[in-house]
């Protein structure tokens, strides 16, 4: 893999990178070619910090294949620091001790890559901000 492509896939794996729209400011993850809002085709980089609160919770018991031999396990809807709401998995976590208003931190990973030149499809988690090791 060349330098730049490493780094670009890089940006994209270990930061919340989101879109900002130039003309009404409103932002958004996963990121946007046109703005659902105003229709501006205006749209930048917006890198979110990826930290955020438990809005609301739930608790899955009945998986499907992907997930077999993870349940039971928690999907949240976080609220970002942005106002942005996401739902994702919650990971490292005991699934009693997840409550609304939980300071999450969001881990992005890569769950399969189609070839060398195809798409990365991602999945993205959150954990307890308790937890950060690094
Ligand atoms: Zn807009």
């Amino acid at each position: 893999m060349d330098i730049p492509r490493y780094w670009r896939l890089r940006n994209q794996r270990y930061h919340l990178q989101g879109a900002k729209c130039e003309q009404c400011g409103q932002l958004y993850f996963p990121p946007r070619a046109v703005c659902p809002a105003c229709k501006s085709r205006s749209m930048s980089a917006y890198r979110f910090k990826g930290t955020g609160r438990v809005y609301s919770h739930s608790l899955l018991y009945q998986t499907s294949d992907r997930f077999e031999g993870q349940a039971p396990y928690v999907v949240a809807i976080v609220e970002l620091e942005e106002g942005v709401r996401v739902t994702a998995q919650l990971t490292d976590v005991d699934v009693d001790e997840v409550a609304v208003g939980m300071p999450v931190e969001m881990v992005v990973r890569k769950i399969y890559e189609e070839g060398d030149a195809g798409p990365i499809v991602y999945g993205y988690k959150f954990r307890p901000l308790f937890t950060r090791q690094d």
